[in-house]
């Protein structure tokens, strides 16, 4: 390797020779150059790890341009220098001094005359110190890379964020200045205000992931319902982009043992990828079947294929087909990572299958099933209970958010208190036991977590407590149930979610 040649500047061909001798017997690796102008060419062209010069060698030109080379190193090189020298004859010979050597950088006089074992030991120093620079430009390049990819990420996050806020822009601008009916803006309001919760929730989340730091909950859930439920919504946004989507739910409940929040991640996750890269009358066809142990999930789409050497990598982090049509279309490459980190924390594989570009997609999500007599037994249905009409208490301390939940829930019909924060939504729900308590968790002074189980041990189990998380803390579903919560929804509320809990319009 040249980047660990010792460059040789001896008086005579013979004593290059011998230098060149002496390193080899000390397993180092010696070339021998004329000048030092030579040397400072090797040096760019190859590099060295060190160079060894005979005072002899010091011309005044050579001089000039090795001073010149040592002023333009990188950052990370501090190239050795051996200088052998007369140090006796010093007077005699030419006025060299520790302060006209300073130019020539990093440089161990050697005295001669030298003994063999001193410049071989010399040599070995100088080349391990040369070895640590090259792990430092290693970091640093590393370093760069890094800080490239993560300007790249900012740039598309930018990108990302701006396209749904510019379009809510415009739908509040015509909202506020168009006559008429305004039902086309709100859709694009809901639409897009989704999107922007998706995006967040994938960033949080894929560094949750990727660290290790996320646990799900294993309980039993029917697969074909949830993707049923999950796609109800995306039939509307197919259409608009003239897509067929297609899903016959199986004949009988296929279920597996999970977190129902993650698997929807998963599926939609699929289908919103699908939707994305398949052209206006492409079909999308969604499938769940039991194959003997397991459940598969198929999202099947007749969009642009994957060519077979992108086929390995779009499950890594950023992974994403560059500069082609596909990158137009926007994404940030960490949905699949999040997929298959998520399909890997229950337990199952996801694969990916295409004939090549244009050809189509097809995803496949393998799920170990539940043993049999598992009846899934959402928390869900459990608070359904009492229909419509349920005293709710609301306790969240951003105004708007509170305002705008208690507007909701009183329009479906529920009788509404609030909170503004932990102490008071205690006090209110020990005054009026409520049916249900919305309770936000980071709540100032008291937390969510300390609402919940004073609540709960003071009311037991006739009050169906919800947490309202915005993703923030690890594990915050799991505390959210260890602290007495039966249900962990995160911000913004999914509303259908909500709805669902407490029946009613
Ligand atoms: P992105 O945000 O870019 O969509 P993903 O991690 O979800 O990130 O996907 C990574 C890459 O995999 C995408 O950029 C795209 O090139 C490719 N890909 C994902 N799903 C499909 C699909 N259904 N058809 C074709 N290519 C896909």
């Amino acid at each position: 390797m040249t980047e660990e040649q010792f460059l040789v500047l001896a008086p005579t061909g013979r004593d290059a020779a011998l230098t060149c001798r002496l390193l080899e017997r000390a397993d180092l690796q010696g070339r021998v150059c004329r000048s030092l102008e030579e040397a400072c060419e090797v040096l760019d062209r190859e590099g060295a790890a060190a160079i060894m010069v005979a005072q002899e060698a010091l011309s005044t030109a050579g001089v000039a341009c090795f001073t010149a080379w040592i002023a333009r190193q990188e950052t990370w090189s501090d190239l050795p220098v051996l200088l052998f020298m007369n140090v006796q004859n010093l007077a005699g010979a030419r006025p060299l001094s520790l302060s006209t050597l300073a130019p020539l950088g990093n440089v161990t006089v050697l005295d001669r005359p030298l003994r063999a074992v001193t410049m071989q030991s010399a040599a070995r120093s100088a080349l391990r110190a040369r070895r640590r620079q090259y792990a430092a430009r290693a970091e640093l390049d590393a370093q760069r890379a890094a800080v490239t990819q993560r300007d790249q990420f900012l740039a598309m996050l930018g990108h990302e964020l701006r396209n749904p806020l510019a379009a809510i822009e415009l739908a509040t601008d015509r909202m506020e200045h168009a006559g008429g009916d305004h039902a086309r803006y709100r859709d694009i309001l809901r639409r897009q205000t989704g999107t922007l919760a998706r995006l967040v929730d994938d960033l949080l989340d894929v560094a949750r992931v990727t660290s290790g730091k996320i646990s799900v909950a294993h309980a039993p859930i029917d697969l074909g319902e949830l993707v049923a439920r999950g796609i109800e919504t995306q039939h509307a946004t197919a259409a608009a982009q003239d897509l067929r989507l297609t899903y016959a739910p199986p004949p009988e409940p296929v279920i597996v043992r999970g977190d129902a929040i993650r698997i929807e991640q998963i599926v939609m996750n699929l289908v919103g990828n699908a939707m994305k890269y398949t052209p206006a009358g492409g079909t999308i066809t969604i499938t769940v079947e039991r194959d003997r142990e397991d459940a598969l999930l198929r999202v099947r789409d007749t969009g642009v294929g994957i060519a077979p050497e992108m086929i390995d990598r779009i499950f890594e982090l950023f992974a994403q087909v560059e500069g082609t049509l596909e990158r137009a279309r926007g994404g940030m490459g960490i949905g699949l990572t999040l997929v298959r980190r998520l399909v890997e924390l229950h337990g199952g594989a996801v694969m990916v299958e295409s004939a090549g570009l244009g050809e189509g997609s097809c995803f496949t999500v393998r799920l170990p099933l539940a043993v049999v007599e598992e009846v899934p037994a959402s928390p869900e249905a459990a608070a359904a209970a009492p229909a419509a009409g349920k005293d709710v208490l609301v306790v969240e301390d951003n105004l708007e958010s509170r305002e705008l939940l208690v507007e909701l829930l009183t329009d479906s019909g529920h009788h509404v208190a609030s909170a503004e924060d932990g102490p008071t939504g205690i006090a209110r729900a020990l005054e009026h036991p409520p049916n249900v308590a919305l309770i936000d968790i980071g709540l100032p002074g008291v937390d969510g977590y300390v609402v919940a189980r004073e609540v709960r041990a003071a009311l037991g189990e006739r009050v169906v407590l919800i947490a309202m998380t915005g993703y923030g803390q690890p594990d915050d579903r799991r505390r959210a149930f260890e602290a007495g919560f039966d249900l962990h929804l995160t911000k913004p509320v999914d509303l259908r979610a909500l709805r669902r809990v407490l029946g009613g319009p």
